[in-house]
């Protein structure tokens, strides 16, 4: 059978591999560490950990990474058997030993006889071959260009600039309404697109000193090259002068508060959907340097988010990432070149587990091609596929940016109390949905295996 090439031995390609060869398919890593180097890579070891030794919380029940977890120990996952081996005490979270974990990682694929590891960097897509990549958010630049000239300048990016996120169950509509700036747009769809939340005066005062006097987290050594085209961080922008953020994002004009008809707003904070399912809500041009717990505090100031859960904060970060929404298909190839799929961090999901999870389904379809099977992707309810959805689908491909695992994704549970009062049982809810979801695709392999 065809040999599977994997580009990149980070969370997402040592899994895939893992995955593909316990399927029988010989796979091949291109790893180019360590005779290349990246700014945050320290090892010549796969699956490094660049910067915290966190998975997040563990908790399955309550929370959708730990339920990530669960999906991904229940399909066999290297990453997750090798962060239980090396688990550091630290409450509901998985935290890892990570040189340990890393060598454990390594040590296993090496040990595995269908795999093959090769010191190389790969700067181009081959025309042959079944490959994925899994190249992450420090894709060597030659490679880095070579994607760029197949997918079109638009459609890869070397910096994130991520506004936080918003469940749109958590902003109080009785500040807040719906209408797009001068009432644009011909839908139904187009037209409830935005959420304002307006400031007075006094208000909008008090938010710039939050926003100047806020903790602020420094970029990496590496990082910056770059980055500010199109992405200033708001704290910047009010660095800049007091009126900076009044004349741009948070600009009042166009927009009438139908809660108070007669008072015109100082300024506007706009939230735009930013799922097909529509719960969730970005603030828009609030890409962000402040630290998580400053983002939390600060944002809670604007009228109508007091209560705001987020389903993710802001940051900028060097990232590069493709955008999935309107190059990959559900099976995570690139739409006009099947031969060529993409996983990890580079799909536009954030973080280690999400990485790794985004292997473990591109090394198990690519397998499933290879072997003739017709495996269908990750079914949608549960957490592999809410994210395989999301990044494939349901995101809105104009502002497409990187999604971290969170139950905003998850098509809702019919008959349940919304609301933060009914919040532990629609968790518990999603998290069953999801796992007999997840159970019953892992079946369907098991059957195209026999
Ligand atoms: P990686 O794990 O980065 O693996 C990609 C691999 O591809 C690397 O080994 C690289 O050497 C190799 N490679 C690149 N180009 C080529 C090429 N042309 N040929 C061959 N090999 C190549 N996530 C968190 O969850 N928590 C954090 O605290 C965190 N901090 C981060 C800090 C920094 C500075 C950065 C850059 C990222 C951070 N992330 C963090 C994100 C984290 O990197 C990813 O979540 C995760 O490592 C991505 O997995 P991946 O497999 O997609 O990429």
């Amino acid at each position: 059978t065809e040999i599977l090439h994997i580009v990149g031995g980070g969370m997402a390609g040592s899994e895939a591999a893992w995955q593909a060869a316990h399927m029988g398919v010989q796979v091949v890593i291109h790893e180019m560490r360590p005779n290349v180097g990246t700014f945050a890579h320290q090892t010549g070891n796969l699956g490094e950990m660049v910067c915290s030794n966190s998975f997040r919380s563990d908790d399955d029940e309550q929370n959708a990474v730990g339920l990530l977890h669960w999906e991904m120990r229940a399909a066999g996952g290297l990453i997750m058997s090798s962060a239980d081996q090396h688990r550091l005490p630290a409450g509901g979270a998985l935290a890892v030993d990570r040189e340990p974990f890393a060598e454990t990682v390594t040590a296993r694929l090496r040990a595995h006889p269908n795999v093959t590891i090769s010191s190389e960097e790969i700067t181009g897509l081959p025309e042959t071959g079944q490959w994925i990549f899994a190249t992450g958010p420090l894709t060597s630049p030659a490679l880095g260009e070579a994607i760029r000239a197949e997918t079109g300048a638009e459609a890869l990016a070397f910096f994130d600039a991520i506004a936080p996120i918003v469940y749109a169950e958590s902003i109080d509509m009785e500040k807040a309404w719906m209408q797009s700036r001068y009432d644009k747009g011909e839908t139904e769809e187009e037209r409830t697109a935005y959420l304002n939340c307006p400031m007075d005066r006094d208000q909008y005062e008090a938010f710039i000193d939050a926003l100047l006097a806020a903790d602020k987290a420094e970029f990496h050594e590496g990082e910056t090259a770059s980055y500010f085209d199109g992405c200033l961080p708001i704290e910047v922008m009010a660095e800049r002068g007091r009126e900076t953020l009044r004349y741009g994002p948070m600009k009042p004009v166009g927009l009438t508060n139908p809660h108070q008809p007669d008072a015109k707003a100082h300024a506007v904070v706009q939230l735009r959907r930013d799922n097909a399912l529509g719960t969730l809500f970005n603030i828009v041009g609030f890409q962000t340097k402040m630290k998580y717990g400053a983002q939390t505090e600060v944002f809670r100031m604007i009228p109508g988010l007091e209560n705001a859960s987020f389903a993710r904060l802001g940051g900028i970060h060097r990232n590069t990432f493709i955008n999935s929404p309107t190059l990959l298909d559900d099976r995570m190839r690139l739409r006009a070149r099947p031969n060529i799929r993409f996983a990890g961090q580079i799909t536009g999901v954030e973080g280690y587990v999400e990485s790794a999870a985004m292997g473990l389904l591109a090394g198990r379809l690519a397998a499933s091609d290879i072997l003739g099977h017709a495996l269908p992707t990750a079914p949608q309810d549960s957490a592999m596929g809410a994210l395989i959805h999301h990044i494939t689908g349901g995101a809105e491909a104009k502002t497409f940016q990187p999604m971290n695992v969170n139950f905003g994704l998850f098509r809702p549970v019919e008959g349940l109390k919304g609301g933060r009062r009914g919040r532990k049982d629609r968790y518990k809810a999603y998290t069953d949905r999801a796992k007999s979801a997840w159970q019953g695709w892992l079946e369907q392999c098991a059957l195209d295996a026999a």
